[in-house]
């Protein structure tokens, strides 16, 4: 009677010894596959797996609460939508030729810097490029036009613009009224 209830308790002592021995293997292992998959660095996933191997559930627990958020695969693939991002943004959007900020078509001047890139049309009010002699919607000579004979404006170099105009937009246009390509002259 009482030998029997002995080795009862022996028997169901050794099921859970195995269970758990068998759990923590498992945790082990997966914590081993998980850790793998989210870093690659070698002292990180040692330790990671050491300390489910050493405190087994809390161990896992830590380890749960410390691993990095992202595996590998997902920085990847976020590494990879921000790469396509970044080539599609500067084709789109024009940059600020003082600053590199992006801005609008239709500013007059840069917001951060206060470059001036476009002048509004004295009779319509519509932005116009430096460097246009009229305006395209309304035929009004621009200003430009007007402080300068016809004659020499295409292959002009000296008049200097109004002085209240910043360098920056006094250069650019200059050099985009030599060049036919404001674009290549960039590049
Ligand atoms: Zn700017
Ligand atoms: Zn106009």
């Amino acid at each position: 009677m009482f030998d029997s209830w002995e080795s009862t308790v022996a028997v169901v002592v050794v099921i859970l010894i195995a269970y758990a021995v068998v759990l923590s293997i498992g945790a082990i292992y997966w914590t081993y596959r998980d850790v793998r998959g989210r870093t690659r660095d070698g002292w990180a996933q040692a330790v990671s797996v050491l300390l489910v191997a050493i405190f087994n559930m809390p161990g896992l627990l830590l380890y749960l609460i410390l691993r990095p958020h992202e595996t590998l695969n997902e920085a990847y693939e976020r590494r990879l939508e921000a790469e396509v991002l970044m080539r599609e943004m500067p084709e789109e959007r024009p940059a600020c030729p003082g600053c590199q900020r992006p801005i609008s078509e239709e500013f007059i001047v840069c917001p951060q810097c206060r470059t001036k890139l476009r002048q509004p049309c004295a009779s319509c009010g519509r932005p116009l490029d430096l460097n246009w002699t009229a305006c395209p919607y309304c035929a009004t000579p621009s200003a430009r036009a007007e402080t300068s004979p016809p004659a020499s404006s295409a292959a002009q170099d000296g008049p200097p613009p109004p002085a209240e105009e910043p360098t920056a937009a006094t250069s650019t246009s200059s050099i985009s009224a030599k060049s036919p390509t404001p674009s290549a002259a960039k590049e």
